[in-house]
């Protein structure tokens, strides 16, 4: 018998853990970390196999295409458009991230 619950508390878990230990080496080292990618993908996957909500930390923050964690200042700029009320933050590697404030 499978507990659908607990196998998911246990897969978010380690998604958060995964994130944290990215974070955390990005931070430490610099913005091309190649540790901290891999984290981020075994956490991808781990989201894709067991459909854990798409933890909102990893939606926020991190870059869909080369999926490095984004630090303001270091690895990626944020602009603000006014108008149309979204934050678009551009990464080192040229991808745009849109997202809407308010
Ligand atoms: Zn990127």
């Amino acid at each position: 018998m499978r507990n659908e619950k607990l196998t998911k508390s246990i897969a978010e878990g380690r998604v958060d853990t995964l994130f944290r230990l990215a974070k955390s080496r990005t931070l430490a080292n610099m913005a091309t970390d190649r540790l901290s990618r891999r984290y981020i993908g075994i956490a991808e996957s781990i989201i894709s196999h067991y459909r854990v909500g798409r933890n909102t930390h990893i939606k926020m923050e991190v870059c869909k295409k080369c999926k490095s964690i984004l630090v303001p200042g270091m690895n990626c700029s944020v602009r603000l458009a006014s108008n149309t009320g979204y934050r678009v933050i551009l990464c080192i590697c040229g991808e745009e991230k849109h997202l809407f404030y308010r």
